[in-house]
């Protein structure tokens, strides 16, 4: 393992460590030992999320003028929200593709008893010799065996994790590894015909893999008391659905005009088979989802401007652009009906040197939405799809979603551009990014290590610390009516008079506090403070009249 990917783990173990430490996000149900997949924020966890959906809101829809052009925006545009309900009709899933396609391919491993998601099974030929025991008795016969020893660890580790399992599955000591012959680079499972050959990540026998079979994402639930199998209702698995079926609902109530973008945060709940990497994979989660509909003609340039849009958001808080990707689809991973699809990717510290996770997609959708909602669910080739009977396989809504622009006198069915964001995977990048450890002098001089969280202000859960240096001489008094103060201003701030001043910059700084005020012996002769910054650590004196007012504007309120 090279040392740079093995300090990167140490850091997301640090991370976690960290999250847990200070509240920031705990295992869902730990006391009853958890469950996979689902995780709950703690207070300053919930602080941090919170400022995260509220940074989103406040740039997309918000502080949005529509009366002015922004920046490369082809034209002004209003910006709306939205709140649609969880469990919705279950047509609408029927109509979206979800129903029928929202599923992963997945096989059990007898043996093991571990489920495994197909797609990310990989594995190598190989061949060595490997000695049985006949049962029953002590005889050893030796003979080659051929097997595809497959592993699910990501990236450069696939190659590593087969051969430490191939040496287990021929039963060799590492230092005879020259011993497997190596028939094949690291391919994915799908490409053997015959499960049979494969020995999975866990077992330690050929064969043991069930035949895949889909698994449908979407968690199932029931309506009513007496719900039979019509009364079958889901789990949105993506809020986006909720504002293709308001379109209507919104053109007619809100005097939207074309362009013009319906945003909506929400949870999702998908029923992943591999929750992994903390909050990244989890089987419930907040979307931040914008459909924005516009012109068929203009939506290519619709699509250029959310890009690059929404890979900026991330860098103006605190993203380094290095750690960030738009990643274009290829044309064969791109759906049916999508022109184009790109992904904003981050280096999260647990994957690979050189591999980077989805924190948004941002999809030029077409008009297949509202026409699916309209006429049915299409199909490849955005005829309404039919059944073995020759009807519609799916029926929509039946009810007109196309719009009428009075000025130019036309009816279409808009286009769509979808940035669709997660709210838990922009936070754990923010976190991600945030972590430091660096080497800073202690009140006497000495070198110190600290960790500190670099988050931006707007995302810090704390915005400032107020401490007396000393619990005496009217000191507390003083710190505790700028405490009062910062709350009444709307700042969360916390007050804290406990242990050495140092450590007490060192607690605020764990947990990305950006700015620190103590009061000191000079305050009662100049009423002023001294304000100290989390990442230049410079201290200034400011007078406690003006200090609200400071800790505002550096917060750019
Ligand atoms: P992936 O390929 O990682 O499963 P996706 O392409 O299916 O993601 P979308 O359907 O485009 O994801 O969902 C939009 C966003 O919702 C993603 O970019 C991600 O931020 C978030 N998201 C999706 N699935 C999950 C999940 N299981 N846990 C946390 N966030 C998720």
């Amino acid at each position: 393992m090279s040392n740079q990917k093995k300090n990167e783990e140490n850091r997301m173990e640090q991370i976690v460590a960290l999250c847990k430490r200070r509240g920031f996000l705990f295992q869902s149900s730990e006391i009853y030992g958890g469950v996979n997949g689902f995780w709950d924020y703690g207070p300053l966890g919930t602080e941090l999320k919170r400022n995260v959906r509220n940074a989103w809101w406040e740039d997309m829809v918000s502080t949005h003028d529509e009366l002015s052009c922004l920046e490369n925006a082809p034209k002004p545009f209003a910006m709306v929200g939205l709140e649609s309900s969880i469990i919705m009709h279950p047509q609408v899933w029927k109509c979206s593709g979800h129903y029928d396609l929202f599923h992963d391919f997945m096989v059990d491993c007898t043996e093991s008893k571990k489920r495994y998601r197909f797609d990310h099974m990989r594995g190598r030929w190989a061949e060595a010799e490997r000695k049985t025991k006949s049962e029953g008795s002590d005889e050893v016969t030796v003979e080659t065996v051929k097997a595809f020893i497959t592993s699910m660890e990501p990236g450069e580790e696939v190659e590593e994790s087969i051969t430490a399992h191939a040496l287990k599955f021929f039963g060799l000591k590492s230092k005879y590894r020259d011993k497997i012959n190596w028939l094949s680079e690291v391919l994915p499972i799908s490409s053997i015909d015959n499960l049979q050959e494969a020995v999975a990540p866990e077992a330690t026998r050929k064969g043991t893999l069930t035949e895949p079979r889909e698994f449908n994402l979407m968690f199932k639930t029931t309506l009513g008391a007496l719900g039979g199998a019509d009364d079958a209702a889901f789990l949105r698995p993506e809020t986006a659905q909720g504002i293709f079926v308001n379109f209507k609902n919104v053109v007619d109530s809100s005097r939207v005009k074309i362009p013009f973008g319906i945003a909506q945060i929400g949870k999702s709940f998908r029923n992943e088979i591999t929750p992994r990497n903390f909050t990244f994979r989890s089987r419930e989660f907040e979307q931040m989802e914008i459909e924005f509909f516009c012109h068929p003609d203009e939506s290519s340039q619709w699509y250029e401007y959310w890009r690059s849009r929404r890979f900026n958001w991330y860098t103006s808080l605190g993203i380094a652009a290095e750690h960030l990707i738009l990643r274009e689809h290829h044309q064969e991973e791109l759906a049916h009906y999508s022109v184009g699809t790109a992904d904003i990717e981050y280096a999260f510290p647990f994957l690979s040197e050189g591999e980077y996770g989805e924190l948004e997609g941002v999809a030029h959708r077409g008009d297949f939405d509202l026409r699916s909602h309209m006429e049915g669910k299409l199909d490849s080739d955005l005829n309404v799809e039919l059944n073995e009977h020759g009807q519609p396989k799916h029926r929509g809504s039946g009810k007109d979603l196309s719009y009428f622009d009075d000025q130019a006198r036309q009816r279409f069915v808009p286009h769509v551009i979808e940035p669709s964001a997660g709210a838990d995977r922009g936070t754990l990048a923010f976190l991600c990014e945030a972590y430091q450890q660096d080497e800073q002098p202690d009140d006497k001089g000495k070198m110190q290590s600290r960790t500190v969280l670099k988050l931006h202000p707007r995302l810090a859960p704390v915005k400032a610390a107020v401490f007396p240096l000393i619990k005496k001489e009217g000191m507390p008094e003083v710190a505790a009516k700028i405490y009062h103060e910062f709350r009444e201003a709307g700042i969360n701030a916390q007050y804290d008079q406990q242990g050495a001043i140092g450590r007490r910059y060192r607690r605020q700084d764990e947990i990305g506090t950006p700015f620190c005020i103590t009061v000191d012996g000079q305050t009662a002769n100049d009423q002023t403070v001294t304000l100290r910054d989390r990442d230049t650590l410079e201290q200034e004196r400011i007078p406690i009249k003006k200090v609200t007012e400071e800790i505002q504007s550096r917060l750019g309120r």
